[in-house]
């Protein structure tokens, strides 16, 4: 005999690869609802198509974003490919442009997937050389010369955290009838919700601040159409990109103090920054939320008081020796872990994760800000910090 079915309000994990059905007609209608009308599917068939813990945490995600619906996919990246491949229309692709700034995992697919392998016409959009800022006269411009087919952008840029006037490039494009999406993985819902600006579609990679706890990869694609949803579901049904119903479950749960951490990494991020500028070991410090930032002013009016973001970038006077240096002396208090978004303060050296050709800047390191109790966090880095200008 099985054991009955216990009480609790969350769903246990259905990790069944198949659901059991009685019929062959029972079965034939469930399949074809799930070909036709896949958001709404309120009974499972086969858990690449469909599965219920997935389905449970795309709801949480979706009321997280603000959005109408959420996808979940294996990754971050699995949800940018879904995001994108929603809008391809094989020979009738028109170029696409991207923003120049973008996660280098991004740009790597952009490179190799997209005009590599799929023949896409992909354009590119650069900042202002020295300013890093975007010039949204030159954007009008260029989205007026190259008519895009698709506008691709991340308001808060990987890792130099450029922000750009996200309300204004979605309505540029609006006004010319350009599809937007846009990775906000960290700027995340609580500082910036781009589908309430006429974005079409916002991806995160949920491995970051939604999971939050170092323990997870996924990704998730949001909207308001329902004609995007479906096209991004069957995508996901045909490559198999969907996420497990174990890091669905997972995901549920952690996403649900989504809103609690990061408020607390945004002031950590913010104290940290401030502590950190002015420092003798220190060159410069890029945090939005700094007033020498060079895109403060568009941070201010975009996040409205909400936060300035949880990840902060340093350039080491001294260079690579000096990040070293950083690096091994403050490895008691902050990892270096190449991910971001995690409970506790985490670092990376630039150059040698994304190539010093890019980022031509040998001592610079990204700290992905955690919520720890500050005080512990401030001193063992100002220790740090004081070791590396003695050594230098
Ligand atoms: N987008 C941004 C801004 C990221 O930083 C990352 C990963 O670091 C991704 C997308 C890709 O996410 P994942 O590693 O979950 O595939």
């Amino acid at each position: 005999m099985p054991p009955k079915p216990q009480r609790t309000k969350r769903l246990p994990i259905y990790r069944n690869a198949g659901f059991l059905f009685d019929t062959i007609g029972e079965a034939a209608d469930v399949f074809a609802r799930e070909e036709e009308y896949p958001q709404s599917a309120d009974r499972f068939s086969y858990s690449r198509y469909g599965n219920p813990n997935v389905a449970e945490t795309e709801e949480q995600l979706a009321e997280i974003e603000g959005a109408q619906w959420a996808v979940l996919t294996a990754s971050g990246m699995a949800a940018i490919d879904t995001a994108l491949s929603a809008f391809q229309l094989g020979d009738q692709t028109g170029p696409w442009l991207f923003f120049s700034e973008l996660y280098g995992g991004t740009n790597d697919y952009i490179e190799n997937v997209l005009i590599g392998r799929r023949g896409i016409d992909a354009v590119r959009f650069h900042p202002e050389e020295c300013e890093e800022q975007y010039d949204l006269d030159r954007l009008e411009d260029l989205l007026d010369n190259v008519e895009p087919s698709l506008l691709y952008f991340e308001p808060v840029t990987n890792p130099l955290l450029i922000v750009s006037d996200g309300g204004g490039i979605i309505e540029l494009a609006k006004e010319r009838g350009i599809p937007v999406i846009v990775d906000n993985t960290f700027a995340t819902s609580r500082l910036w919700r781009p589908l309430e600006h006429g974005a079409d579609i916002v991806v995160h990679s949920a491995t970051k601040y939604l999971g939050g706890h170092g323990n997870l990869t996924a990704g998730v694609v949001c909207g308001n159409d329902s004609a995007i949803r479906k096209d991004a579901m069957l995508y996901r049904k045909y490559v198999g990109n969907t996420l497990s119903p174990d890091d669905a479950y997972r995901l549920n749960t952690q996403s649900r103090t989504f809103a609690l951490r990061f408020a607390a990494q945004c002031q950590n991020a913010s104290k940290l920054a401030t502590a950190l500028s002015g420092h003798p070991a220190v060159e410069r410090v890029r945090y939005p939320g700094l007033e020498s930032h060079p895109t403060h002013d568009e941070a201010a009016k975009m996040f409205e008081g909400r936060g300035y973001g949880a990840m902060i970038n340093v350039d080491f006077k001294g260079g690579r020796a000096a990040a070293d240096a950083f690096v091994e002396a403050v490895s008691d208090t902050i990892s270096y872990v190449p991910t971001l978004g995690d409970p506790t303060t985490i670092m990376l050296h630039v150059a040698t994760v994304w190539g010093e050709k890019r980022f031509p800047y040998p001592g610079m390191v990204r700290i992905s800000v955690g919520f720890e109790p500050y005080d512990h966090l401030e001193s063992g880095v100002l220790r740090a910090l004081d070791e590396v200008a003695e050594r230098a």
